[in-house]
């Protein structure tokens, strides 16, 4: 890997794994959906069970200063492979992404963080209601399916509690954790993020609801037509998005300067 080519990425580039995973962290952080180093982003590397993970490290600032130098490969156990690591070591929860690469060959990328608002609906048991269809497709579309909930408030720190939390999350894009987090997992890292930014707009307009009145999700009819909308197939082997979904990601990352 590279570890010398710019990480001042624009829509042109061509990011290395490696780059996109930092850029990732950036961005998450820089819209504030995780305090501090409370979170990381991982990827799979194709054809081998190994991942890239935002490392932790004497010198680390948190996920919105990420840089490429932070990004580490370990195996699926856990265990830190790059014989350049400069001291880095893998996160405590670990077991969230090495768990759910075992339980799912369908993602390519793993984020786990913890932004308050969607943590503010665990703690209160309260559920994110589908209240809004067009205004927001994507994000309504994770509540139609429905937002599991991992009941332990712990941290991840075994491949036990790695694997009951892949068993709770299903196939679902993205998972509650009580008075925890969040975790998602997409066919990329760009996927796995805007799910985390589509959870946390649905947590933020249900609060915001919440404070007007009472919210009432949108009909069962619509519900359905939501559903019923066609999705671009995400391109194989964890390559990046194209089309809305690549605009999408384009947006975030210039509103954020990452
Ligand atoms: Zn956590």
């Amino acid at each position: 890997m590279n570890r010398n080519a710019s990480t001042g990425a624009t829509a042109e580039t061509v990011l290395s794994l490696e780059d996109r995973v930092a850029q990732a962290c950036r961005v998450l952080g820089r819209l504030e959906l995780t305090r501090a180093a409370t979170g990381h982003v991982s990827a799979r590397i194709p054809g081998k069970d190994r991942m890239l993970i935002r490392a932790r490290g004497p010198a680390e600032l948190g996920d919105r200063y990420t840089t490429r130098d932070e990004i580490i490969e370990i195996d699926f156990a856990g265990q830190v492979l790059d014989p350049d690591h400069r001291g880095l070591a893998a996160p405590q929860e670990v077991f969230i992404h090495t768990e759910l690469y075992k339980a799912r060959p369908d993602v390519h990328a793993v984020i786990h963080m913890h932004p308050p608002t969607v943590v503010l609906f665990s703690i209160c048991d309260l559920p994110l209601l589908p209240i809004y269809g067009a205004y927001d497709p994507a994000s309504a579309r994770l509540a139609i399916d429905g937002i599991p909930m991992f009941d332990r408030s712990i941290l991840i720190n075994s491949p036990e509690l790695g694997s009951r939390l892949a068993t709770t999350m299903g196939g679902a894009k993205a998972c509650t954790m009580h008075g925890h987090g969040v975790t998602t997992a997409g066919a990329s890292v760009e996927h796995a993020a805007l799910y985390l930014i589509q959870l946390n707009e649905l947590a933020r307009m249900n609060y915001q609801a919440r404070l007007l009145g009472e919210p009432k999700p949108i009909s069962e009819e619509d519900q359905e037509a939501m559903r019923q909308r066609t999705r671009e197939a995400p391109r194989a082997g964890g390559a990046p998005p194209t089309g809305n979904e690549a605009a999408l990601w384009r947006y975030y990352t210039r509103l954020t300067d990452a």
